[in-house]
This record gives structure tokens, sequence and C-alpha cells, in this order.
């Protein structure tokens, strides 16, 4: 059978039991370019158990044997990385600069954070008074569910605090993001992972993800995608009180005060809502404006969104793809009716596809000015380029807009007072904070607030989701680490 058809189960590509076939489309072209499995409740019975079987020897390995293993993973990722890049291109429309600059990198970024972390982690330690010692015990078998919109940062984020603290999973990636996933296991095989340790089924939510979330054998779930999603699975997984850690979705504010640089803070803004094609959990697409400045940042952001090109993945250079299917395609284009219908003024691209292209998910880079905070377009993630503009009277306003949503992954804010930037930070309620355009390194935790979720990933804070903590006291002294 195809490769690409089947599973890598205990060290070796497996035909699926109950698989069914599943088109995967280049969304720059709407062309069938390949088909993968969809794998069924028997194929993820069969992946559990190999994680089950593999997890007393991996458990009981050293953090440096461990190391060995993911130092061996990056050599393997690294010797393919154009060819991650390539596959995130075909199956998300990812633009190869973009693929090459931002997407495949993150991959041994990921990796390296893991290894610095290992290197000084209290994998075994004295209690704070000394009479004890404390383990950092793997949770057991994990099953990590992970989105398309960034695949392989998604999947290496969780694999390798998985192996790094002695877990051993299962990988049921996005299903419109197999191909990448695909090409990570051929990975994990080259460099070596014990059989049993990395498994991976494809598979859509209702079959293969939700058989994962409610098995007996998974210790832990570590989701990234949407809310209802993540509502589900924890649903799914709370008759067997197995561990979720849910990374999900937002709708992030970002604040323009009047003091900010005006023009580098919209271009950025503009910039950074339509990065891979506004398909991104932390995007910045609430604009709160300050009213004195507010005429000139719309009139900025829509030309801004108008000089932003979109074009063929394929080809080089920095223009944006097209949104990874018909129904993302469908979706971002009745939130921009939505926005007509509910009154926004549309000051920059609106629906249907750029000129000239009549062919691929292409989205026209939309903004929206005068948005209120009750309508859908301030309320709803959107997942495509999408930016609503909002005014605010004054910075207690901003705070309070800004705070006015369901979900708390990130906000941004401008200002050329550093003691406003430090005021307001502390104020607002999100996982991830950026001034003036920084953004954070893969060292720092990834994660949010309210319906954002209650996970963290990058480095040691990724950790965390995968260990129980054991105490061990001995009462004569006897028990030696
Ligand atoms: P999605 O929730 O539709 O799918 C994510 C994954 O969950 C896929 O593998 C899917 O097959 C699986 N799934 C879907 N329903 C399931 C169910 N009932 N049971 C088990 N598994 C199920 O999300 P998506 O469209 O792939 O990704 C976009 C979403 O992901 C956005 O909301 C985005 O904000 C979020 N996201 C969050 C982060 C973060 O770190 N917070 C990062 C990237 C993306």
């Amino acid at each position: 059978m195809d490769r690409l058809r089947q599973f890598y189960i205990d060290g070796a590509w497996v035909d699926p039991v109950d698989g069914t076939a599943f088109e995967v489309i280049d969304p720059a072209h709407e062309t069938v370019i390949e088909t993968i499995s969809l794998g069924g409740r028997a194929d993820v019975d069969r992946a559990v158990a190999a994680a089950r079987a593999a997890f007393p020897s991996w458990s009981l390995s050293t953090p440096a044997e461990r190391m060995a293993v993911l130092e061996r993973l990056r050599t393997a990722y690294e010797a393919r990385r154009e060819e991650f890049a390539v596959a995130m291109r075909r199956e998300m429309g990812t633009p190869m600069r973009f693929s090459r600059a931002q997407q495949a990198p993150t991959g041994s970024q990921h990796i390296d954070a893991t290894l610095e972390a290992m290197a000084d982690f209290p994998f075994a330690a004295p209690s704070p008074r000394g009479g004890s010692q404390i383990l950092a015990e793997p949770v057991g078998v994990a099953a990590l569910i992970t989105p398309w919109n960034w695949p392989i940062n998604q999947v290496i984020a969780k694999v390798a605090p998985a192996l790094a603290t002695g877990c051993t999973c299962v990988l049921k990636p996005s299903e419109f993001a197999p191909l990448s996933a695909h090409l990570f296991a051929e990975v994990i095989d080259a460099a070596g992972v014990p059989a049993g340790v990395f498994n991976l089924v494809q598979g859509d939510g209702a079959g293969a993800g939700g058989a994962l979330a409610a098995h007996p054998q998974v210790d832990l779930v570590s989701f990234t995608g949407s809310a209802r999603a993540g509502t589900a699975i924890s649903i799914a997984a709370a008759p067997t009180i197995k561990r979720v850690a849910l990374e999900l979705g937002g709708k992030s504010p970002n604040l323009i005060f009047a003091d900010a640089d005006v023009a580098a803070a919209v271009r950025w803004s503009v910039a950074a809502c339509f990065a891979n094609s506004g398909q991104t959990c932390d995007a910045p697409t609430r604009l709160l404006a300050e009213r004195s400045i507010y005429d000139q940042v719309v009139v900025r952001a829509a030309a801004e969104a108008e000089a932003t090109r979109v074009g063929d993945p394929a080809t080089d250079g920095d223009h944006l793809g097209p949104v990874v299917n018909r129904r993302q395609f469908a979706r971002i284009q009745d939130y921009i009716q939505t926005g007509l219908d509910e009154g926004a003024r549309l000051v920059a691209g609106g629906p249907g596809r750029p000129a000239g292209m009549d062919r691929g998910y292409y989205v026209r880079p939309t903004v929206f000015a005068d948005v209120t905070p009750d309508m859908t377009l301030a309320r709803e993630e959107i997942f495509g380029p999408v930016l609503a503009i909002m005014s605010v009277a004054d910075e207690a306003a901003a705070v309070a807009l800004a705070n006015d949503t369901p979900y708390g992954l990130a906000a941004y804010l401008h200002t050329g007072d550093g003691l406003r930037a430090a005021r307001v930070t502390r104020q607002l309620r999100a996982g991830l904070i950026s001034v003036n355009g920084g953004y954070p390194d893969v060292d720092v935790p990834f994660g949010g607030a309210k319906q954002s979720g209650n996970g963290r990933e990058n480095g040691a804070f990724g950790f965390h989701e995968f260990i129980d903590w054991k105490s061990v006291t001995s009462g004569d002294g006897a028990y030696v680490v």
C-alpha cells in the first residue's frame, strides 16, 4: 500500500485497519494532490497499545538517554527541513518564503528549547526543606491532537516535551495537514526513536480524534485547535479523568495609543494580522486605536491592506497564499458578508477572490473600520486576513475593550510611554503580551487565559503538561536517588 495511506505504529509503517480514503487538496489550485487514510477506533487501539507497551522502558530511560534521542531527531529533522517547507506549501498553501523562514524552522527551534530545558530540569531533586526527593514522572501515554495552521510547530511543540519527560505518544495531526506529519514520522524513524514511543494515526476529529480522547489507556490529551473541539475533547476525556491540556483560539486585541509611532505601528499590525493568511491563533485581529489618531490609523491600515499582495505559494515572494480549504474560504466569506450586514465600514478588500484570481482559496486582505463591540467581527475568531478596527476614548476604555472577549491568548500594544506599557500590561488578561512589535522566542510559556485554554507550551514550561510529580520520603534515609 502507498506509504501515505499507512500509519506509523510500533516503529513500522502499517496498513490501516478501518481507514477510509481522504483526498488532500492543494488549496492554491483546488486539485487533489494526495490521498491519505482516516483511521478509526481499531487503528487508535493499535497505536495506543504500542505506546502502552513502550512506556515501561521509555519512562525508565535517563534524561541523558532521551537527550541523545532528541539530538538525533534534530539532526534528522534538519536534513529534511526543505521537504517540510514544501509539504506545508502543498497541504495548506503556505508561500515558500514564509514556509522556509517561519514554518519549517520551528521544528528545530522547539527541539533546541527542549534540550536546553532538559539540561537543568529537576527530574529528581530534593524538596525545599531537604527531607524528601521530588521526582518528575511521565504521565504515561499522551494523545497529541494538532491543527493545520502551524502544523509542524504544533506537532513538535508537543512531541518534544512528551519524549523529554518520558511519555510515549500517539499523534493525530489535522486531516488538513497530513503531509508534514507523515514526513515527521519518517524523521522519527530515521532518528531511531525506539519502537512504540511515537506513533502516528491520521484521521479526523469525529473518528480517530474522539477515539483517542475517550480511550481508557490514554493518560493525557494535549490538544491545540478550536474551542469547539476542545470542549468535545474535555467531555470525552472526563469519564476516565485523563489530563487535558488545551491550547485554543483567540481574538487578540492590539492597542495603538496616540503616543506611539503610528505609521510603524499600523504597518506592523496589518502585516501581523494577515501573516499566514490570517490563520494564526494569536493574530492581532482587533485593532483598538485611540480616538485622536483613529482616522489616521484607518487610512493607513487600508493602504497597507491594499498593498498586500496575494499569490501562488509556489512562487517566491512575501505575498499571502490561499487559506487552507474550501470550508475556511466559505467561512471567511460569510464573516465578511456579516460585517457588511451588521454595518461595519469596509475600507479595504471585501467579498470574493482578489482581482484576476478565479481558482484557489484566495481571500482579499480585508479591513473593516467603525466596528463596535457587539458586532460579530469584534467577537468571533475569523481565521482569515480580516482586520477589525475600533475606536477607544482613552487608556481605561482601551483596556476594558481589550478584555471584553471570551478569549485571552495574546494582547498587543503600541506606545511611546514605557510606564503606560507596564501599567496596561498588568491589566490585560492574556498569556502573551507584545509591546511595540515584540514577539517572543520559544523559551517563554505559550498559552492563553480564559477560553484560550489552560495549557502552556515551549521549553520547560511545556514539560509540566506531561509530568506527574512524585515525592519520596524515607524514614531512615535509606532512599538514595
Ligand atoms: P479544529 O479544532 O477543527 O481541529 C484541531 C484538531 O482537532 C484536528 O486534528 C481535528 O481533527 C481535531 N478534532 C476536531 N474535532 C475533534 C473532536 N471532537 N475530538 C477530537 N479531535 C477533534 O481546529 P483547526 O481548524 O484545525 O485549527 C484552528 C484552530 O486552532 C483555531 O481556533 C486556532 O486559534 C487554534 N489554534 C490554537 C493555537 C494555540 O496554541 N492556542 C495554535 C494554533 C491554532
